[in-house]
């Protein structure tokens, strides 16, 4: 184990990061579960990526069978990218019915802006102040915590609005997120950058996916749009069932984004990603940019990320989202009435967690304890996070296989560190 530190350290630079205070090495996986170096297994609650279950058969399978047969760009032609795009956006709504696959989220994004840029003539984009959208030059202006150092000046189009709160904010139908947005849009005119797009995630996931009520983000998607602005959502981590309700969590908010962003669990960890819009704009992208990709598209990400439908769909994955979300909204609750350090517990469907507080009555966040309770679960064998403006809320979102036993053992086991783990201790 040090010996892989020091190995990493030597090798890929300082500052690479790593989970937990004493790192786990991780040899293979299957489902919800995980083995370490040592032969020991842990329940994954932490995982997105790996959708239907780490190393799933039939996405291995198809992986295997079509890298066994060719692999190439999509300058040649080739059934499968159609086959996959067709399947794809007959999952959305009217007009989005085009797309274009890259190979991580961050591309996804970057591509999402330079369409709004290539449909209004303008650069400026809105987003929320405790989000992360990706890596690129580009994108990671839009992540306060990511801001490099260094960089192209590229900030001075970018605008952070308060990310919403429900357990602190009063924001019950989403105006006063709205009025934000239009500040944000004003000042961007004001200053000569002009308004381009409001990029968010549906369910404001990486701000500590608050509780909202159905349609809470069309008042801001109506100011954006009002502005001549588009409305860019980033599923790159609600999307493919995961908010149990829908298959994509913009329809939750009642909302048809002009662009959508996905990545992370389309491939089951394979590394494609994609931008779906209307023809409209995608028209207007590819003749505003040159755009090509040389891996983005290639048969072997689209027989995986087919797999990843064809597992969806047969297992029906998107309703036990719903299922054992609500189930794990209640047993959390349950916890909650036992332990003093749970302020709040929330969930949407697949995703969820509790936040904790030092005292219930302000509601002041206890970040400590809770990388307290994170390091403590691992140690009981229990992989998971914490996210959220103040880094105090359990980041649960497990592949979508994660069962009604998985559950009980997540909950038992936070129940006993809990125990173990008084907050004023
Ligand atoms: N959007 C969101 C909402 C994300 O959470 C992430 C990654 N955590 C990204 C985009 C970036 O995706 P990638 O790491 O594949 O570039």
């Amino acid at each position: 184990m040090t010996d892989l530190i020091a190995r990493r350290r030597a090798l890929l630079g300082p500052n690479v990061p790593t989970f937990y205070a004493d790192p786990v090495h991780l040899v293979r996986g299957e489902g919800v579960w995980l083995w370490d170096a040592g032969g020991r297994r842990y329940l994954d609650c932490y995982n997105n990526v790996p959708h239907v279950g780490h190393c799933n058969p039939r996405v291995t399978d198809a992986l295997c069978a079509q890298a066994r047969t060719l692999n190439t760009h999509s300058r040649y032609l080739h059934e499968g990218l159609l086959d996959y795009v067709e399947r794809l956006v007959a999952t959305f709504e009217a007009p989005l019915s085009t797309a274009l696959l890259t190979c991580s989220g961050s591309e996804a994004n970057d591509v999402a802006l330079r369409m709004a840029e290539a449909m209004t003539g303008r650069r400026g984009i809105v987003a929320t102040d405790a989000t992360y959208h990706g890596n690129t030059a580009l994108v990671s202006h839009l992540s306060r915590s990511n801001v490099p150092e260094v960089g192209f000046g590229l900030g001075g189009f970018v605008r952070h609005v308060e990310a919403p709160d429900s357990y602190r904010i009063e924001d019950p139908d989403g105006r006063r997120f709205a009025a934000g947005v239009q500040a944000a849009i004003d000042d961007l005119e004001s200053s000569g950058v002009g308004f381009a797009a409001l990029i968010v995630c549906p369910l404001f996931l990486n701000e500590g996916f608050p509780t909202q009520a159905p349609g809470w983000l069309q008042p801001a998607a109506t100011v954006a749009r009002n502005a001549g602005g588009l409305l860019i959502c980033d599923e790159v981590q609600s999307g493919f069932g995961r908010c149990g309700s829908h298959f994509w969590a913009h329809r939750r908010q009642g909302v048809v984004p002009d662009v959508v962003t996905l990545g992370k669990p389309m491939g089951n960890g394979h590394p494609v990603a994609g931008v779906v819009t209307t023809p409209q704009i995608m028209a207007r992208f590819r003749q505003a940019f040159r755009y090509f990709s040389t891996f983005g598209g290639n048969p072997v990400s689209c027989a995986a990320a087919t797999a990843v439908l064809d597992e969806l769909e047969a297992r029906g994955l998107q309703r036990h989202a719903e299922r054992i979300g609500r189930l794990a909204h209640e047993r959390l609750s349950a916890l909650a009435r036992r332990h003093e350090a749970i302020g709040d517990v929330r969930h949407s469907g697949m995703v969820f967690g509790a936040e904790f507080v030092l005292d219930r009555s302000t509601r002041e966040p206890a970040g400590d304890y809770a990388e307290r309770v994170v390091e403590a679960m691992r140690a009981s064998g229990v992989l998971l996070s914490r996210l959220g403006r103040h880094r105090n809320t359990l980041k649960i979102r497990p592949p979508m296989v994660f069962d009604e036993s998985h559950l009980d053992l997540l909950v038992d086991t936070l129940d006993a560190v809990l125990t173990r783990l008084p907050i004023a201790g």
